[in-house]
Parts: C-alpha cells; sequence; structure tokens
C-alpha cells in the first residue's frame, strides 16, 4: 500500500481544504510547534477507521472537526480523502466524514461502506490505524517509560502476536 495523496476538510486545524501530496520516496513535513504536524497522521490514521477519540487527543470524537477560532467559526463538518495505491497498484479512495450530531460515513472507491469494511480494506493490506507503521509523538517516551509487562504488550502489538496468549489460555483450557 502506498499512500499518494491527503485531502483534509474541517479537519482538526485544516480548516480550509488541503492537499498533500506523498511523491515515492522520503517525505518530511516541517514546521513550528502547533501548526498541525501530528494533525496530519491523525487525519491518516482517522481515515482508515480510527475509533478511539483519546488517540486523537479528543474528548470525543466530534471534536477532530473545526472548533472555530477568534476569527473563524466552527465547521459542521470535517472531511479527509486518502488515494492510496494497493499492493496491487490498484488505485484506492477512501473518505471518512464527519458531522456534527450524524456520526461518521465512509466511502470506498465511491461506494457507502461501514466502518468495518473499512478497517478490512487496510488489514488485508497489513497496515490501517493500529499498524505499527505509524508512531505517534510521545510514543517512543511511553515505551521507555512503561513497566515491563506493559512494555511487553506493546512489543508484542508490534509483532502483531498480541492475541496469542488469550488464545494459549483458550487452547489450555480445552
Ligand atoms: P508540535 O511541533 O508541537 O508537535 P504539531 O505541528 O504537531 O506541533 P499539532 O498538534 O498537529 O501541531 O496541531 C495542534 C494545533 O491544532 C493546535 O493549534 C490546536 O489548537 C489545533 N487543533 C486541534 N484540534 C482542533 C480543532 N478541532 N479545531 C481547531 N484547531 C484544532
Ligand atoms: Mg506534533
Amino acid at each position: 500500500m502506498q499512500i499518494r495523496r491527503l485531502k483534509l476538510s474541517g479537519f482538526k486545524s485544516f480548516v480550509e481544504p488541503a492537499e498533500l501530496r506523498i511523491e515515492p520516496g522520503l517525505t518530511g513535513v516541517v514546521g513550528p510547534n502547533g501548526c498541525g504536524k501530528s494533525n496530519l497522521l491523525e487525519a491518516i490514521r482517522w481515515v482508515m477507521g480510527e475509533s478511539s477519540a483519546k488517540s486523537m487527543r479528543g474528548g470525543g470524537m466530534e471534536d477532530v472537526i473545526f472548533a472555530g477560532t477568534a476569527q473563524r467559526p466552527p465547521r459542521d463538518f470535517a472531511e479527509v480523502v486518502l488515494s492510496a495505491a494497493d499492493s496491487q497498484g490498484e488505485e484506492l479512495e477512501v473518505v471518512r466524514r464527519i458531522e456534527r450530531g450524524a456520526g461518521s460515513a465512509y466511502r470506498v472507491n465511491g461506494r457507502d461502506v461501514r466502518a468495518k469494511d473499512v478497517a478490512l480494506v487496510f488489514a488485508d493490506a497489513a497496515t490501517g490505524a493500529h499498524s505499527p507503521a505509524l508512531v505517534s509523538q510521545g510514543r517512543i517516551a511511553a515505551v521507555i517509560a512503561a513497566k515491563p509487562a506493559e512494555r511487553r504488550q506493546m512489543l508484542e502489538e508490534a509483532a502483531g502476536i498480541a492475541g496469542l496468549h488469550v488464545r494459549r489460555k483458550d487452547a489450555e483450557q480445552k
């Protein structure tokens, strides 16, 4: 899976429609504190189906909608469009939109789908909102500061074996 383009509208600090092209090779985003770098990474995770408001640094999922400033009124929706090439090189376009009071809606290649279907798209591509490929700010420090058991949990998640203990217990009981 190769992310090619990200379009944001009303998402967090990206009140005006903004487009980010990701060309092959290394892409860096630089800018002063608070300019929206982490918001971009969160937009990628959100459009892939993130359901935890906390991991989007909000109290509720509607907190991703532009909340307004002294100069600008708040928005009533947020939308993120992710364009990618899947592992077969096929074009993939995923849209997630949230409206105040109406929750999230998803589209994949122009078709209305459920959150579950979006999760499946990215599960098949071994990526997605909880992929170890997306490392958010503070996460490295959290790994260092974690208690051994918590750190093991993190490493197991990264290695994709977090479910094994449950399955082993289950097998032992049989
Ligand atoms: P740093 O270099 O400190 O990590 P950053 O570039 O990663 O900064 P972000 O954390 O992405 O910055 O952006 C934070 C900014 O986004 C803050 O100014 C915050 O007010 C703004 N922001 C977050 N959510 C919303 C929202 N719902 N509406 C408007 N602005 C928002
Ligand atoms: Mg940041």
